[in-house]
């Protein structure tokens, strides 16, 4: 058996083919670096239109997760004892992201916590909020600034990616042996209805050039590249303004229109024109990626010494109060859904419908990468239709950014045959689920692709 367990396909984990009036690009029609990809609705004006705000914490308990997927803090306070925001909670050795508290308050327990957009219960430590948001004495970086400090400082400050899986950020800062000559900071939101970097963006634009320069200075890059798709002319100019006077050159540079505009091969595709073949780190073609908002978390620590207790989460779909809610890390999903009101069909999608899922737990709290809940609605969400037999229309080919082949992926998902999936390229799905939004049988090609690569990860690893 090649596969460690038979695949299923997960029914109802992709809500494709949510907007009729989607459209596809057809790969000989476009004439930008890559090919492929989708033009999605995007639903951005529902939440972008009024300023990221906060909601009062007295009364409520956090609760902060100590895990980060490999990466597992001991706690290091008890119960009863009173802790300041930022102040250190969970910590531990070489590559472990240290977990610190989101407010001030009492622990009051230290137990598990679901993450909203986790699939398991993660150790946690809860504290109730005294409501007074008191900060811990800020930690600030050594002097001089190396790489190695800069890694090491980032686990110590709690940093994550927070623009996907939320992979440690000191982890990817340790970087290679490969020399780097530019930094590219991703602004890309391609899914529709998330709005939370795009506010970011509007509303922090010198923080985040002032981060960027620092970061460029520390790994001496000279060339550093913002980028944005043109739909977010707010926060290009926001940004665009805020490089005048950075000591570094910044560029902010116009991304093509499409989903998946910010996959990572796709943003080094269209900033530099260099191809990261499949399996391989950016910095192997000389570039370092970050997310807007890792960027921005990492300039509140190196320049404000705060380490990461918050993020930004999107409010939409059908919700009374929509916008953006600057959350933190912890907070019941239950706060942020009484103060987004919704009234669709009950459903709450957590992350954005390409790539989000579910939320599979009423009691779930907001992680490290939880970048908005949207409540689903027969209008904005439609049922997907039955799945049917393939007609071999090629609309899958012809969208996939990865120049891969999803019928004859899926094909060999079915024969869960290793070596055809080897031959199709499997690993370079980047599962944007681009060719289950088209595919007129509603076959479940993403859903299948991402379980074929977690069986087969799964099955190598044991
Ligand atoms: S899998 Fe779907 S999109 Fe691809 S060829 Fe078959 S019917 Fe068309
Ligand atoms: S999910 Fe994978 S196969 Fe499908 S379009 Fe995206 S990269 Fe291509």
């Amino acid at each position: 058996m090649l596969l460690a367990t038979p695949l299923r396909f997960a029914r109802g984990m992709l809500p494709a083919n949510w907007h009729q009036l989607s459209s596809f690009f057809s790969r000989s029609t476009t004439n930008t670096a890559w090919r492929g990809g989708i033009k999605l609705v995007g639903h951005k004006q529902l939440s972008n239109q009024v300023p990221i705000r906060t909601l009062p914490l007295a009364g409520q308990v956090v609760a902060v997760p100590l895990q980060h997927g490999r990466s597992l803090a001991e706690p290091c306070v008890h119960i009863g004892q009173q802790v300041l925001k930022g102040e250190v909670i969970g910590r531990g050795g070489a590559a472990i992201v240290w977990a610190h508290a989101s407010t001030s308050g009492t622990v009051v327990a230290i137990d598990t916590c679901h993450p909203a957009d986790g699939e398991q219960p993660l150790p946690a430590v809860h504290i109730a909020a005294d409501g007074q948001e008191r900060w811990a004495p800020p930690c600030f970086p050594p002097h001089p600034l190396t790489v190695p400090a800069l890694a090491e400082f980032a686990l110590r400050m709690g940093l994550v990616g927070l623009g996907g899986a939320g992979f440690p950020t000191g982890i990817k800062l340790a970087g290679t042996a490969h020399p780097l000559d530019m930094l590219l900071i991703n602004g890309a939101e391609c899914e529709p209805f998330l709005t939370c970097d795009d506010r970011l963006m509007r509303e922090r634009a010198a923080d985040i050039v002032a981060a960027a320069a620092q970061l460029a200075k520390v790994y001496d890059i000279t060339q550093v590249r913002i980028g944005i798709e043109p739909n977010k002319p707010q926060a290009m100019t926001a940004l665009q303004q805020a490089t005048v006077n950075a000591d570094r050159r910044i560029e902010v540079r116009a991304l093509p229109l499409r989903y998946p505009a910010g996959g990572q091969p796709l943003l080094v595709k269209s900033l530099t024109g260099r191809t990261l073949a499949p399996g391989r780190l950016p910095a192997e073609v000389g570039v370092l990626v970050l997310n807007v908002a890792t960027v921005y978390a990492l300039g509140r620590a190196l320049l404000h010494g705060e380490p990461l207790v918050s993020r930004i989460v999107t409010l939409s779909g059908a919700v009374t109060s929509p916008g953006n809610i600057e959350a933190p890390i912890g907070l019941p999903i239950s706060t942020l859904l009484a103060a987004a009101q919704p009234h669709g069909t009950g459903d709450i999608q957590v992350g954005g419908p390409m790539m989000g899922r579910v939320l599979a737990n009423s009691a779930a709290v907001v992680s490290k990468t939880t970048s908005g809940l949207l409540a689903r609605s027969e209008s904005l969400f439609p049922p997907r239709a039955a799945t049917r037999p393939c007609i071999r229309c090629n609309r899958c080919v012809d969208v996939c950014p990865m120049a891969l082949r999803p019928l004859q992926l899926l094909s060999a998902c079915e024969q869960e045959n290793h070596a055809l999936l080897q031959q199709e390229k499997l690993t370079a799905c980047i599962e944007c689920g681009a060719c289950s939004q088209v595919c007129p049988s509603s076959l479940p090609l993403r859903d299948s692709f991402r379980h074929a690569k977690r069986t087969i990860w799964l099955g190598i690893r044991t």
